[in-house]
């Protein structure tokens, strides 16, 4: 039996492509193959388990890629309002909190649930633990091949993601090889969204304690709560600005501001003033009630003071250097902690092989690659799930418009 589509990955990109394709094409055969024994084990653990859905701010600057302008075409034809109505359709409603979208349950499961609702009332269907091994051309279609069986189809989407959340979650990367195989070039893979490794010898002092700052690495700035750990920096800005960390090979550094309100002279004022008002006090307590009192601590040993000294020692050169180091703290990376605790792969499928206006391969009419296997990575805040669906639609939209399938 030859079917009219066969969705080779039951994540977020695949979930939907085979649920929007059969809406629009119901008498059309489809069917998803999945590696796990269930579909969306990812997608049920975004956000925390809450899934940040879409970005009300979807635009190019917050996506990456060797030749990111491929995901314009998508992401703005099928945009949050296309995605809103589609998830309203399967009966996901959406609620947002400043910019983030989420499901108005606040429960990833809740998503993947009606995704697989549909899929079973659309007649899609679906093969757990089926993982394809090989994809062979066949006549006027693709021979898909998973241990002892196979299948033939006229279309072919591969939604089968990259490294991101390990293999427990079904990212081990092996389809970026068949593909390799293929001819398709691939783009290096660097974990993105990832916590930050550095020099340990001052973090681990401050394991635990989190802090508002001013995150700098390389050319990306992000503003938010910053934890220390034994291993280096997390947090929403840490993760935010990860993306560069793994591809500079130079020594590089990750930067915080710890007072971003208040510029160098205003907090030297401040500083100036606080070591007159508490003078008599001794330096292991000149921050407490200002800072984090472990934090302040830390601070003062780094410009050389002894913590039992006097308020009083503190003359103008020190402050200026307590100043600075508030200002432009900064840690030397030594990596990331990789791709299974990343929340996104950077690289992939070299997207000059594929339509940008269909998803479809330049070279292999009927296949198509959606979702995080393509080069394009959002940041942090539902630009990556926007890029599933967005490239999902895409890739159905055309499949449905070349092929006689009603
Ligand atoms: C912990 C975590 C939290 C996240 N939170 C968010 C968030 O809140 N918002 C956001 O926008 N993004 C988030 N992301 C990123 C987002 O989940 C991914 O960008 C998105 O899931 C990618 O969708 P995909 O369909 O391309 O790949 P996936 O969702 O990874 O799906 C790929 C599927 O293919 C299957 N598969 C793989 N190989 C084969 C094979 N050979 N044969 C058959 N099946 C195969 C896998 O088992 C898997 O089910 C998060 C990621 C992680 C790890």
């Amino acid at each position: 039996m030859i079917n009219d589509l066969i969705v080779i990955g039951g994540g977020a990109a695949g979930l939907c492509a085979a649920v929007y394709f059969k809406k629009n094409n119901p008498t059309s055969t489809v069917r998803i193959l999945e590696a796990l024994p269930r579909v969306g084990k990812k997608l049920s653990l975004t956000g925390n388990g809450r899934c940040n859905i879409t970005n009300k701010e979807i635009n190019l600057s917050r996506f990456h890629g060797e030749n990111v302008e491929f995901a314009q075409y998508a992401l703005e034809k099928y945009d949050r309002f296309f995605t809103e109505d589609f998830f309203g359709g399967i009966g996901v409603n959406f609620v947002f909190e400043g910019n983030k979208g989420y499901p108005a349950s606040l429960q990833a499961t809740s998503v993947v649930d009606c995704l697989r609702f549909a899929t079973d009332e659309l007649g899609i269907i679906t093969h757990l633990e089926t993982p394809v091994t090989n994809i062979q051309i066949y006549e006027n279609g693709y021979k898909i091949i998973s241990n002892k069986i196979s299948f033939i189809t006229k279309n072919l989407i591969i939604a089968t993601g990259l490294l991101s959340g390990g293999e427990r979650m079904g990212s081990d990367g092996k389809m970026l090889e068949i593909l390799r195989k293929a001819d398709f070039k691939v783009i290096k893979l660097t974990p993105a969204i990832v916590q930050i490794k550095t020099e340990t010898d001052i973090v681990k002092q401050l394991k635990g304690i989190k802090l508002n700052a001013n995150v700098t690495l390389g050319e990306n700035t992000d503003f938010g709560e910053v934890l220390f750990t034994d291993y280096g920096l997390s947090g929403p800005p840490v993760l935010q600005v990860s993306r560069g960390a793994a591809r500079v090979q130079a020594p590089q550094k990750i930067t915080l501001d710890i007072m971003p309100q208040t510029n160098f002279n205003e907090l030297l004022s401040i500083l100036t003033a606080r070591a007159e008002n508490l003078k008599k006090r001794n330096l292991d307590e000149f921050f407490t009630g200002m800072l984090q009192k472990r934090v302040g601590q830390v601070l003062l040993k780094l410009i050389g003071c002894r913590l039992n000294e006097n308020v009083a020692t503190l003359n103008s050169q020190k402050l200026k250097s307590l100043v600075s180091l508030m200002k432009n703290w900064s840690f030397n990376v030594t990596g990331t902690t990789g791709f299974a605790n990343s929340q996104v792969t950077a690289g992939g499928l070299d997207t000059n092989c594929f339509n940008p206006t269909t998803m479809e391969s330049k070279s292999n009419k009927g296949l198509y690659c959606i979702g995080e296997i393509l080069d394009i990575d959002g940041d942090c805040g539902g630009f990556n799930l926007q890029w599933a669906w967005s490239s999902a639609f895409c890739a159905g939209d055309h499949i449905g418009k070349t092929n006689d399938n009603n």
